[in-house]
């Protein structure tokens, strides 16, 4: 399969070609000739899939004819974060070189009066956080009425950030003929009725089920108690224990991302820390020294979770045991990229276990101990107490919104392992089918956290 034969025009065939891609990735491969006809998609990929490209070359290619309007944008793509915005507008840098096309980025956390500019002179793309999109609707800046395709892109996280009424209240204001593609990298009740109210006979394209995304990435659990310091320690211990490039070390709270930062500062680790609540040019300034290597570690919540595209990820640590089993997923796909091999290590604590067992449920396997236990099971003893701890596990990001409106503490209903049933059982990873406990490049004397910080270098 080569990108000659997806539909895509001669000038997106020569973009794609610059930018070095050889051949559409499996979602490019469905998704494309779909989408250059004007049909609806209804993607669930994840990131690292090559699904922005998968809806960036066709809009380029059905954007090459007509133009655009002052304040009137032909196209809509809304991205949960703005890092993830960001991103996609990169990729138009990228691919839509040679276009000349009007990209306005709007998101929160930078002035209006760029993005207004943007606005006036017509914008054939506009690619925004859904807060900050109906700021400049409600200031008269922005006219919906124009938009010919309209992209819903990372819909799961838009549910998760509270999104959900905002993305139904935009999408009533544009055209009922455009074009909708809709990703997802899962499927829960409330993001299937939403596809099911805003998309028109959409063609289905499922890529990698969430559950298959881990086979290149090699999964560890360590035990640990629930006392901080001990916690904190454990997470050292592991991040000495494998022969880290850069690794993302993800906490469930706010809170806990500035602690672990300082703690692993104060232990000579070259770290840095991303949660939702920094400013976006803290955030911007922490992720470019994380992507040219200046750090080589990065605390961080889930929100900065679908927001980085960093192909060169060695290690995941996740602090916590993620609430939402689908949280864990995400989190664990910043490694093993592109084919690569991955590794993620989780602590686990006696009163994780109720989520850790959610997780292999949705995974359909048990992710072996770095001990070389066998049981999926800490010690039982401490569970009732998980939703009582006061600890924020089953709150996340304030308790901003709830999917359904519930709070979940531990392995909830939320858990849905049905709901990919309809999903090809993966085959186990080999890795984790051979049982084999020790992590890949096991230390060789060489995890100091100055080591560590020194291989730093991007590849
Ligand atoms: P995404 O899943 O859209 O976040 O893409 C993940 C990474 O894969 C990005 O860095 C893309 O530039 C890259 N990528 C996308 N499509 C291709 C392709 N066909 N060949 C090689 N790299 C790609």
């Amino acid at each position: 399969m080569s990108f000659s034969n997806l539909g895509l025009s001669p000038k997106v065939e020569a973009a794609v070609e610059a930018a070095g891609f050889d051949k559409p990735t499996p979602i490019q491969a469905s998704a494309i000739p779909i989408a250059v006809t004007g049909r609806d998609v209804l993607g669930i990929a994840q990131t690292g899939t090559g699904k922005t490209a998968s809806f960036v070359l066709p809009m380029l290619t059905r954007l090459e004819r007509g133009r655009a309007r002052a304040r009137m944008p032909r196209t809509l793509i809304l991205e949960p974060t703005r890092e993830l915005a960001a991103q996609v507008a990169e990729a138009f840098e990228l691919l839509g070189k040679s276009h000349k096309l009007t990209v306005a980025l709007l998101i929160g956390g930078v002035s209006y009066d760029e993005q207004d500019k943007k606005l006036d002179r017509g914008a054939d793309v506009v690619i925004a956080t859904p807060g900050r999109l109906l700021d400049h609707r409600e200031r008269g800046k922005l006219l919906l009425n124009g938009v010919e395709i309209l992209v819903v892109d990372e819909a799961d996280r838009m549910l998760d950030m509270g999104f959900i009424p905002d993305i139904e209240r935009i999408c009533k204001m544009l055209p009922f003929t455009r074009q909708t593609l809709f990703f997802s990298a899962t499927m829960p009740p409330e993001i299937a009725r939403l596809a099911d109210n805003f998309l028109h006979n959409p063609e289905r394209i499922e890529v990698s089920a969430p559950a298959t995304a881990a086979t290149t990435i090699v999964q560890r659990l360590k035990k640990t108690s629930d006392e901080p310091a001990a916690k904190r320690q454990a997470l050292r211990e592991l991040m000495k224990e494998v022969d880290v490039k850069n690794a993302i070390i993800f906490c469930n709270r706010k809170k806990d991302v500035g602690v672990v930062f300082r703690s692993l500062q104060r232990h000579g680790f070259n770290v840095g820390a991303l949660h939702g609540d920094m400013d976006q040019r803290q955030r911007t300034a922490t992720l470019d020294a994380f992507r040219n290597g200046t750090i080589a570690f990065l605390a961080a919540s889930d929100v900065a979770a679908r927001g980085l595209d960093i192909p060169a990820v060695s290690h995941i640590f996740n602090y916590d045991v993620p609430v939402h089993p689908e949280d864990y997923i995400h989190r664990i796909g910043r490694t093993g990229r592109a084919g690569r091999e991955g590794f993620a290590a989780m602590l686990v604590t006696p009163k994780d276990r109720k989520a850790l067992k959610a997780i292999e449920a949705m995974l359909r396997q048990e992710i072996p101990w770095l001990d070389g236990a066998s049981s999926s099971a800490p010690e039982e003893a401490a569970e009732t107490e998980t939703s009582e701890r006061g600890n924020g596990r089953g709150r996340r990001r304030g308790g901003r919104s709830r999917r359904g409106g519930q709070q979940s503490s531990g392995a909830s209903s939320e858990a849905k392992p049905a709901q990919r049933s309809e999903a090809p059982k993966p085959a186990p990873s080999p890795e984790a089918a051979e049982g084999n406990s020790r992590p890949p490049k096991a230390a060789e004397g060489n995890g100091r956290p100055q080591r560590a910080a020194e291989g730093n270098g991007r590849p």
